[in-house]
């Protein structure tokens, strides 16, 4: 049997946008079994609920926090689903994998939809939705990803929303890879649907995904919902009504560990301290790399603090699966590319990750320039 008190070394850093290397106490809060029905447990769903409010909004008056199992896919299925009416229409503005997929899954559900590509490398601009909403007045509910993963891109979700917003739409966003990671006030922006999930910013495990919702908005939704298990309203009605009782199997040990993840959040100072960790290691990263001869993607102005994406080096030598074994046998693992038009590969700072690692890096990195 393993003794509780010792964690097993680490064999990787993850430099990756989640899973991502969790402290060792958050580890340790998933060393207990809890029953799934029972008061103590329910107790503590209902306060993950309300202090998730509070980290989206200063005005939590009018908002509610729902959980959902899965991934972060799943909850994100669970809004589009379930917030769209059978007469609604959808636009959803994109700019890389996690825009398309909510494309997707409009199409597999048969939603009405519109969709504004702006290329891999481009950001959102407000004004090409605002000419959208007025070329399509039959869309109802616009959806947006914060930080598009895929690149790294920050959208400027507050232009955008205050374009969506002027028209009345229901607002959706997809702030899985950002939220807790960034100041963000759902209420001062006019978002009604904000999701992200247990191991983004919030550094928990994998396990469950969680949408804040504008209680208004979603007690619209009964009976709306295109699937059973994704049916974000019955999910809310159902904790509502039990005290924080989950429909279904819910993941305790995960919502254990994210208890103590969301603990150590507010002992390091909120989103603002986060943000500031995030973005200091950011710019030390791409900065080491450049002087490495790696030029980043995108342009600072619509860099993320969270995940960079670096171009490969120009010399034909250069393989990004030779870097990838050597870095992972000298404890970092970073992440591939996945845009269409430039060859490029990723490094994500989120988790437990600090300056020094991020020193340690560049120097492997250098003792490794094979090509
Ligand atoms: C991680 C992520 C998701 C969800 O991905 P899962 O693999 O389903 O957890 C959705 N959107 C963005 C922007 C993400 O970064």
């Amino acid at each position: 049997m393993l003794d509780a008190n010792v964690t097993p070394p680490r064999p990787y850093l993850l430099l990756t946008p989640g899973p991502l290397t969790t402290s060792s106490t958050v580890k340790e809060a998933m060393l207990r079994d809890w029953c799934t029905w029972d008061s103590d447990y329910n107790g503590l769903v209902q306060s993950i609920r309300a202090r998730l409010v509070r980290l989206a909004t200063d005005t939590p008056e009018g908002y509610t926090a729902v959980l959902m199992q899965g991934s972060g896919t799943f909850s994100v299925e669970s809004v589009i689903g379930t917030a769209v009416p059978r007469d609604g229409k959808l636009l959803v503005l994109t700019n890389g994998a996690y825009g398309n997929r909510i494309a997707q899954i409009a199409r597999v559900y048969g939603i009405a939809l519109s969709v504004l590509d702006f290329g891999e490398t481009s950001p959102v601009s407000p004004q090409a939705v605002e000419q959208r909403l007025r070329d399509e007045p039959d869309i109802t509910h616009v959806a947006v990803v914060h930080c598009e993963t895929t690149t790294g891109m920050l959208n400027p979700v507050a232009e955008t929303a205050a374009a969506v917003k002027q028209r009345g739409k229901v607002l959706i966003v997809d702030a899985m890879s950002s939220f807790g990671g960034i100041p963000l006030d759902v209420h001062a922006l006019g978002i009604d649907y904000l999701i992200s999930s247990a191991n983004k910013c919030i550094q928990g495990v994998p396990g469950f995904g969680f949408v804040i919702a504008r209680t208004g908005e979603l007690e619209r939704c009964d009976g709306q919902a295109r699937s059973l298990s994704l049916d974000l309203y019955d999910q809310w009605a159902t904790m509502e009504a039990g005290g924080g009782k989950w429909r279904f199997t819910s993941p305790t040990h995960v919502v254990r560990a994210f208890d103590q993840a969301l603990r150590e959040l507010e002992l390091e100072g909120g989103p603002a301290a986060r943000h500031h960790r995030y973005s200091q290691n950011q710019q030390l990263l791409t900065q080491g790399m450049q002087q490495l001869g790696f030029c980043a993607l995108l342009p600072k102005q619509s860099q993320s603090p969270f995940i960079t994406a670096f171009h490969y080096p120009a010399s034909e030598r250069f393989s990004f699966e030779q870097l990838y074994a050597r870095l992972k046998s000298a404890g970092f693992v970073i992440y591939p590319g996945k845009i269409s038009t430039a060859d490029t590969f990723r490094i994500g700072n989120i988790g437990e990750v600090y300056r020094q690692d991020i020193c340690t890096l560049l120097q492997v990195m250098e003792e490794q320039l094979f090509w």
